[in-house]
């Protein structure tokens, strides 16, 4: 059993300007949690530069270009709502993707049973063709499409913890039954999607939103009774997690009142199932996560677990 913690500095030069809640220091305190003893037995790796066949596998070539010539020389862009760019924008997706296609491969080949991806910018938000929410590239689309394409997984289960609806995940995967994309999330909340009744052209997708102010027992319960029996169901070759930790009762953008124990609990759920439908395979990829205790504690939990601490 062995895990692989993928980061790359360059991540801390998406400069999102003083009063983002997206910001480096989230990344900075993970990098500072993970050098403690406990982590000792991770295997570390920088995230290469990005792999363009990977990414257009989910993004046009013409989308990639508009994102790309939006990165400006000095200061900011603003290209949508909450999708600032700065002069370090460019490397920092360009190796965030690169870092997803690291994981997936080393976890499809099997030199490890299992890997975490704490780069920035996130990317649950970001749709085929569209930046939002603080999301350009989609990274858990882009596991998924790198393990069928590079290491032909037949079927891919994305599950979505984060406290808001994975709205790209979704659009991305809407009328692909070879990807089933599952969430729990607040609802009603940015961005909007994510009701029950949302279930693509071949029921893959499985949204089971919470309302504000949903702990514990209701995570646990949707996931139990919704989304769990649903990704055993599936069979799928890999299990790729988008692993926000903005559910925790302690964020300062989402309402919901999760503990550390939840993440610990999912991810050791999500595990067993892995073990048992895809050799272990699991990807887990950082999407949000605001309060930045909470989130240092929570992928603390999360990596630990991973490692079979
Ligand atoms: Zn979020």
């Amino acid at each position: 059993m062995s895990t692989l913690f993928v980061s790359h500095p360059c991540c801390l030069d998406h400069d999102t300007g003083p009063a983002f809640p997206e910001r480096a220091d989230r990344v900075r305190v993970i990098e500072r949690t993970f050098e403690g003893e406990i982590f000792q037995l991770l295997q570390r790796e920088c995230a290469p530069e990005l792999d363009y066949g990977a990414l257009t596998r989910v993004h046009p070539e013409s989308y990639v270009e508009q994102i790309r010539k939006a990165v400006p020389e000095e200061g900011y862009f603003e290209l949508a709502d909450d999708v600032v760019l700065s002069p370090g924008t460019w490397e920092a997706i360009s190796h965030s993707v690169g870092g997803v296609v690291v994981a997936v491969d080393e976890v499809m080949r099997r030199k490890v049973t299992n890997a975490f991806v704490a780069m920035r910018p996130p990317g649950h938000h970001a749709e085929t063709a569209r930046a939002m929410g603080f999301c350009f590239f989609n990274l858990a689309a882009i596991a998924a499409r790198r393990a069928q394409a590079a290491h032909g997984a037949e079927r891919v289960a994305i599950v979505d913890f984060d406290v808001h609806h994975g709205n790209g995940t979704q659009e991305i995967f809407w009328s692909d039954k070879s990807v089933l994309y599952a969430s729990t999330h607040q609802f009603p909340l940015y961005p909007g999607t994510g009701a029950s009744e949302e279930r693509g052209a071949y029921d893959t997708i499985v949204n089971a939103p919470l309302p504000e102010n949903a702990g514990s027992r209701m995570f646990r319960e949707a996931m139990s009774e919704k989304i769990l029996p649903r990704v055993e169901a599936f069979a799928p070759d890999l299990v790729v997690i988008s692993a926000g930790f903005d559910a925790h009762r302690f964020d300062p953008i989402g309402a919901l009142h999760l503990e550390v124990a939840d993440f610990t609990w999912i991810t050791n759920e999500l595990m067993e199932i892995a073990d048992r439908r895809a050799k272990g395979a699991v990807v887990s990829v950082l999407e949000g996560g605001y309060d930045l205790i909470a989130l240092s504690r929570c992928a603390s939990a999360h990596v630990q677990t991973l490692m079979g601490a």
